[in-house]
C-alpha cells in the first residue's frame, strides 16, 4: 500500500498564455507524477469554480497564486499519508474540506489538479499504464467499461469565444466513422484539415487558427462554414455519410440574452421555436451527427423539444447545460432533453465525481464524449481518461497544435499498445 507523502504545486501558463495550475506528488514508495489542469473561455455556469487571483496587476487578474498556495498549504498536506489507491477517499478529504458546493473555497482547478495527480502516480505505483488504472477505477465506480480507444471528433472551424469573433457558432467538427480504427480516423481527420486549410486560401478566407487550432475564417454565415467543410471534404478521399460525418457545438449561452439568439445568419434574432426550425433546414442539408448546445443552459423547455425533433436520428450533446453535474444530468434523463454528455473533468472537479457523472449517464445508455477545454496543456491525462472509462467520442480540438496533438498522440500509442495484446 504506498502513501501520499508530498504535494507541491506551481503556476505554469495554458495554451492560450492564461496561468494554470502544475502539481507534482510523490509517494512514500519513492514515484513521483506531475500533472497540470485545463481551463474553458465558454465556460457554464453550473460548473465548479476555477479560483483565480481578481488582482488586475498580476497577469490581468488571471493568475492562480492564491490556488497554488491552497495546495502547497491546505489541500496537499490533507492528503499525504492516505492510500494512493484509494482515489475515492482522496477525493472525498478534499470535497470536505472545502465544503461548498461549487468548491469555490479552494478552487476546482486545486483539488482536481491533485484529485488527478494522484490518480497518475497510483498507475505508476501500480506499474499499470494510466488507461488501465483507471478501468479498474471506472469499474470500482460501477462503470460496465471497456477500455476503447475512442472516437475523434475533429474541430475543424473554430468560431464563438474561440474564433476570431465573425462566426456565432463554437466548433464544426468532422467525426469519421466509428468503424475505423483510431490511426486511421486521425489521417481522415488530418487530410480533411489540410484540404480545409488550402480551401480557404483559395477562397481568400482568413484561415489563421483559433484557440482549440480549427481554422477561424472570416465567412459572412455559420452555413456558409458548414458548406466550406462539406466541399473540402468532398475534395478529399473521403465520403460524407460513410466515412466522415459533420457536427456542431453551437455553445448557444453565448449569443443568447432574454429568449433570443442572435446569430448572422439572420437579420433579425430567433426564438427557441425559430432557431430549432433552422436546425432542421441546416440537418435536411447536412446531416449532422451530432450537436451539442444547440440552446443555452437553462432552455430546459427548448433542450426537451430539440429532443423530440432529432432523438434517434443524431447525438444530443449536453455540455454548458450539464457541466458533469449528476443531479443536472438526472435531470436531463428524467426530461428527455439530451443522450450524450460532454464530460469535462474540471467542471465537476474530482475524478471520483467524473466517475460518478459517467455511470449515470451510461446507465441511461448515453454517448459519453470525453474533452479538453479550450485553454489546454501538454498533459495527455483526458487520453488515458477517455479509454479506461471506454468513451464512444473523444473531443480534443483539431489534429494540430501541442497541447491537442499531445492527447491525439498519446491516444496513437495506447491503440498500438491495446493491439499488440
Ligand atoms: C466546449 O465548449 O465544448 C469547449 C471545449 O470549450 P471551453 O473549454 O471553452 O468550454
Ligand atoms: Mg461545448
Amino acid at each position: 500500500m504506498a502513501k501520499i507523502s508530498k504535494v507541491w504545486a506551481r503556476q505554469i501558463l495554458d495554451s492560450r498564455g492564461i496561468p494554470t495550475i502544475e502539481v507534482s506528488c510523490r509517494l512514500d514508495s519513492g514515484e513521483i507524477a506531475t500533472s497540470s489542469v485545463p481551463s474553458g473561455a465558454s465556460t457554464g455556469k453550473h460548473e465548479a469554480i476555477e479560483l483565480r487571483d481578481d488582482n488586475k496587476d498580476l497577469y490581468c487578474g488571471k493568475s492562480v497564486f492564491k490556488a497554488v498556495q491552497n495546495i502547497n498549504d491546505v489541500l496537499g498536506p490533507s492528503v499525504w499519508g492516505l492510500d494512493v489507491n484509494d482515489q475515492e477517499k482522496i477525493d472525498s478529504r478534499l470535497i470536505e474540506l472545502d465544503g461548498t458546493e461549487n468548491k469555490s473555497k479552494y478552487g476546482a482547478n486545486a483539488i482536481l489538479a491533485i484529485s488527478e495527480v494522484a490518480t497518475k502516480v497510483c498507475s505508476y505505483a501500480n506499474k499499470k499504464p494510466l488507461y488501465l488504472w483507471i478501468n479498474d477505477l471506472a469499474k470500482r465506480a460501477g462503470i460496465n467499461s471497456q477500455t476503447h480507444v475512442s472516437t475523434p471528433i475533429f474541430n475543424m472551424i473554430n468560431g464563438g469565444l474561440h474564433g476570431a469573433g465573425n462566426l456565432d457558432f463554437q466548433e464544426f467538427h468532422v467525426i469519421p466513422a466509428t468503424s475505423k480504427k483510431f490511426d486511421e480516423a486521425l489521417r481522415c481527420g488530418v487530410e480533411i484539415y489540410m484540404t480545409l486549410g488550402k480551401d480557404l486560401e483559395r477562397r481568400g478566407a482568413i484561415h489563421s487558427v483559433g484557440d482549440e487550432g480549427g481554422y477561424a475564417p472570416n465567412l459572412f454565415t455559420n452555413a456558409d462554414a458548414l458548406q466550406v467543410l462539406y466541399e473540402s471534404i468532398k475534395q478529399s478521399n473521403y465520403q460524407i455519410g460513410r466515412d466522415v460525418f459533420l457536427g456542431l457545438d453551437v455553445a448557444a449561452t453565448v449569443f443568447y440574452s432574454n429568449g433570443e439568439y442572435k446569430i448572422r445568419d439572420k437579420s433579425t434574432p430567433l426564438n427557441d421555436e425559430a432557431l430549432l426550425e433552422y436546425y432542421k433546414q441546416i440537418n435536411s442539408q447536412y446531416h449532422l451527427a451530432l450537436i451539442e448546445d444547440a440552446f443555452y443552459e437553462d432552455g430546459w423547455d427548448s433542450w426537451k423539444k430539440l429532443y423530440q425533433a432529432f432523438q434517434g436520428q443524431l447525438t444530443i450533446v449536453g455540455d454548458d447545460l450539464l457541466a458533469t453535474n449528476p443531479e443536472r444530468v438526472v435531470r436531463a434523463i428524467q426530461e428527455k432533453a439530451c443522450n450524450g454528455i460532454l464530460v469535462k473533468p474540471n467542471q465537476v472537479g474530482t475524478v471520483t465525481e467524473t466517475l460518478k457523472v459517467i455511470k449515470i449517464a451510461r446507465d441511461a445508455e448515453w454517448k459519453i464524449i470525453s474533452s479538453h477545454r479550450s485553454g489546454e496543456t501538454n498533459d495527455s491525462f483526458i487520453a488515458d481518461f477517455a479509454v479506461g472509462v471506454g468513451s464512444d467520442f473523444v473531443k480534443f480540438g483539431a489534429p494540430a497544435r501541442g497541447e491537442r496533438v499531445s492527447k491525439y498522440n498519446r491516444l496513437l500509442a495506447i491503440e498500438q499498445e491495446l493491439l499488440r495484446k
